[in-house]
């Protein structure tokens, strides 16, 4: 019997060890870490043997193979081992990819990923496709190809899942951007980084799609150096340069490809922003490519409800509007944020700086921004940088603090704005945690 090494006891890792269990390995199981209840049940339900708090080397370098949770970098020391071993590591989609031949669309990029994924499952969906959400959102693909078989897969991929993946294959790839993100797990070698998102590329065949944002420099310079054989679908805000999606100038989305071409007024998608309209023509052509009908694409594109924490509107108070997007984790995601605000805008910034260089969103904070309110532990950085280009720059370290500052400053018919550029880990469990705290407080305040 082959020995399956799972490494890591979350989602991906639990599903992986079941789907194991189920197509006959010899499964075991380790998490450094605690290991929650409810997934210790699923592997006692299962008779999986598993182990936390400790990682037993004999056990693990005895395996044929090992598959490893993306949270694990490849520092650690227990898969520095395996390497040395020669043990080939591999991810939970590729080892679930080896047991369904489903479709399977997978979405990456640096940012929009889970907003595109929700949107393309949704217009399947609500098209009648028996489709699966999987790989940083919902159910783990593993899991679904034991239990919960779908005929197409909606799947977001980070560059941490894509890095353990070999002979897994796209029907339909997506790559929406690449701006600078984790640098810290990749050597701070941007081209590092790059690379592993181009492995959404590997093992494409003429038969197979790629969708991709044809003005991102960095992937247009990349797509220069590499080759792939799937047909091309860019996208683009023009027709440009043999867009597959594109605005023309009635504001009108095209959809236009070799096998289907359909229109729909931009004013009928139902998630604002020019980073959104990207996030639409990529989900609108993964469903063009898999015939889903127009009148199922412009519905669903127009219905979606949006993904919260991201541009997430929260209540107007006093006739300021509040809008939640704590899920802006980097610099990129709040240009994107900051494009779609109307003048007057309060915006709240800070957190966990992870190397921020904030010169990118300059321009548009000094045509919108009319006040910044930092809201971190430590604002210094934040405040050198600003000190003099608003009119007004408050120094706050709680949530509370914040929103009664953003509160006194903005005045009917302006907007206050959460997209902190920062992860949230110095005064916050998650993104979700200071999202759902911000939105805690703005509609507390709807009661006063
Ligand atoms: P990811 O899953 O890649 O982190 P999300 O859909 O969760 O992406 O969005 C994260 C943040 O990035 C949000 O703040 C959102 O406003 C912004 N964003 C969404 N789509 C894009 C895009 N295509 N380009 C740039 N920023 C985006």
């Amino acid at each position: 019997m082959k020995r399956l090494v799972v490494l890591g006891g979350g989602e991906s890792g639990v599903g992986a060890a079941i789907l194991g269990k189920v197509k006959g390995f010899d499964v075991f199981l380790s998490d450094m870490g605690t290991i929650a209840p409810r997934y210790r049940q699923v592997l006692d339900d299962h008779n999986i043997q598993w182990e936390e708090g400790t990682h037993t080397e004999a056990r693990i370098l005895a395996a044929d193979e090992v598959v490893k949770s993306p949270g694990i970098p490849p520092t650690a020391p227990i898969v520095r081992r395996i390497v040395e071993k020669n043990i080939p590591i591999i991810s939970e989609i590729e080892f679930a990819g080896r047991f369904t031949d489903a479709k399977m669309v997978c979405i990456t990029g640096s940012n929009g990923k889970t907003t595109t994924t929700l949107l393309t499952y949704h217009i399947l969906k609500e098209a009648g496709v028996n489709v699966g959400l999987a790989g940083n959102v919902g159910k783990s693909l593993a899991w679904q190809v034991a239990y919960d078989k779908h005929d197409v897969y909606v799947i977001e991929l980070s560059s941490f899942q894509l890095e353990n993946m070999y002979d897994f294959k796209a029907n339909v790839a997506v790559l929406l951007n690449i701006t600078p993100d984790h640098l810290d797990r990749y050597d701070y070698e941007m081209q590092n980084y790059v690379n592993a998102k181009f492995r959404i590329l590997r093992n494409l065949t003429p038969e197979d799609a790629f969708i991709f944002w044809q003005d991102d420099p960095v992937i247009k310079a990349q797509l220069k150096n590499i080759k792939t054989e799937a047909r091309l679908y860019p996208f683009a805000e023009t027709s440009e340069d043999g867009a597959t999606a594109y605005i023309d100038s009635q504001e009108e989305l095209i959809f236009n490809t070799s096998e289907t071409s359909m229109t729909m007024p931009r004013a009928d998608l139902s998630l604002n922003g020019l980073h959104n309209l990207y996030n639409s023509m990529a989900a609108g052509l993964s469903a063009c490519l898999l015939d889903v009908k127009k009148e199922d694409i412009r519905r669903a594109l127009s219905d979606f409800e949006g993904v919260e924490h991201r541009l997430e509107y929260v209540a107007t108070v006093n006739g300021v509007r509040y809008i939640n997007d704590s899920k802006a984790t980097n610099v990129n995601s709040c240009w994107y944020a900051l494009e779609s605000m109307p003048e007057n805008t309060v915006l709240i910034l800070g957190g966990k700086d992870k190397g921020n260089d904030y010169t990118e969103i300059e321009p548009l904070v000094l045509k919108k921004v009319k006040a910044i309110v930092c809201m971190g532990k430590d604002n210094s950085k934040l405040l050198e940088f600003f000190g003099g280009k608003v009119a007004q720059l408050s120094d706050t370290h709680s949530l509370q603090e914040a929103v009664d500052e953003c509160a006194r400053l903005a005045q009917e018919g302006d907007t206050v704005l959460l997209s902190p550029c920062c992860a949230s880990f110095d005064l916050f469990k998650s993104y979700e945690d200071r999202g759902e705290q911000f939105k805690n407080a703005v509609k507390s305040m709807l009661n006063r």
